[in-house]
């Protein structure tokens, strides 16, 4: 059917009985939309720095000073040091550290597969170390 472009006013050829625009603004309408997306997107991403935030812990407004900040500073010191402190102590009471070697290349993948089912490295070692030997007892 013949139609008249809403945007231009020239006649077009189409199929669609909601078409309201002729190809040539129906591209260039794309266009604008995917760049006024691509602007969100990037503004997005930023998060603005300078700008006020909530903190997702205690909820108190901080300014952005880095796009990854997710917490006021207060929060982030207290998580960050507290994480270390206690991992630290756990670990050296709880863990020897020992270091594997594993093929050359292989190290990416086995981190991507031990995250795939939410482990760390360390987890997954373990876990295969004690389901190894719980199906080699009398080796
Ligand atoms: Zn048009
Ligand atoms: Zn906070």
């Amino acid at each position: 059917m013949q139609k008249t472009c809403a945007y231009c006013g020239m006649t077009f050829e189409t199929d669609s009985g909601r078409a309201m625009y002729c190809s040539n603004c129906r591209i260039a309408m794309q266009l604008e939309r995917n760049r006024d997306y691509m602007k969100r997107k990037d503004s997005n991403e930023a998060r603005l720095l300078g700008t006020p935030q909530k903190c997702e812990k205690c909820g108190k407004t901080f300014i952005l000073k880095t796009g990854s900040q997710k917490y006021c500073e207060e929060c982030s010191q207290k998580s960050s040091s507290a994480k270390i402190l206690n991992n630290n102590k756990y670990t050296s009471t709880h863990y020897d550290r020992m270091t594997v070697l594993v093929p050359k290349g292989n190290a990416a993948e086995i981190k991507e597969y031990a995250k795939e089912r939410g482990l760390s490295v360390n987890q997954l070692f373990n876990i295969a170390l004690k389901e190894y030997r719980s199906n080699h007892k009398n080796d």
